[in-house]
């Protein structure tokens, strides 16, 4: 991007993602190719350049915009409930940094990415081609619309605090498709897994609390 020295993937710097790996690993994370795309990713890609050293903690940190990037630990649960695999059809809600979607495109999925802010949309989508991650689509929307015209997908993740299912969203599922959304309130939020059935309707697991900055409707411009 505009700072080529924070573009650096130093030896310091993939021996604090293996660091990271381990403290995940240890909070639970067991998937392999989930792991592995932390390791690979280099986070402080996605940071502005005077808050690199922040980049290798396991916790969110402020992208603008009032905005964040997720706790790594966070990325690693979704993308875990996720369950995708090579070609898997991903509708992301909430781009941000491009720092899940990045993690996701590493797994093999095909990612779509939607962001309701200008400013991060414009950011993102002109880095993540430029990190070589030339396959995630990003567009400026309103996500609670979906991409109609890019449906079904075979999993959505919201990275986002949702009041709700939406259901434009389920409708843009495959049977047997997987929503992952962290549901509830703006201060506290329950990681729910949604399962499509094949005539339409869905079941719910829950999976601990989390704390996301909230979906809001409309795009801000
Ligand atoms: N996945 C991001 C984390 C983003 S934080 C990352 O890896 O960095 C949540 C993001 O969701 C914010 O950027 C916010 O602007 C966006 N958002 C909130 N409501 C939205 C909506 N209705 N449609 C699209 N994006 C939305």
């Amino acid at each position: 991007m505009s700072k080529p020295a924070a573009m650096i993937d130093s030896f310091r710097h993939k021996g604090l993602r293996k660091q990271l790996v381990e403290i995940i690993r240890r909070k639970g994370i067991t998937d392999p190719n989930v792991l592995n795309a932390i390791e690979k990713l280099p986070r402080h890609f996605f940071f502005d350049s005077s808050f690199l050293e922040y980049a290798y903690e396991d916790k969110p940190f402020p992208i603008g915009a009032g905005q964040t990037i997720s706790q790594p630990y966070t990325v690693a649960f979704q993308s875990m409930l996720l369950d995708v695999s090579k070609g898997t059809r991903v509708l992301e809600i909430g781009t941000g940094s491009g720092y899940q979607a990045s993690i996701l495109a590493l797994m093999g999925a095909k990612v779509f990415t939607i962001e309701r802010h200008k400013i991060l949309y414009t950011k993102t989508s002109q880095l993540l081609p430029a990190l070589g991650y030339h396959s995630i689509k990003t567009f400026f929307g309103d996500g609670y619309k979906g991409l109609p015209a890019y449906a079904p997908f075979d999993r959505i993740l919201i990275t986002a605090a949702a009041p709700a299912i939406p259901e434009k969203l389920i409708e843009q599922l495959n049977p047997d498709g997987i929503m992952v959304i962290p549901l509830g309130p703006d201060d506290v939020q329950t990681m729910t897994v949604v399962v499509k059935n094949k005539d339409g309707s869905y079941q719910k697991s829950e999976h601990g609390a989390f704390r996301f900055v909230p979906m809001l409707k409309d795009k801000e411009k």
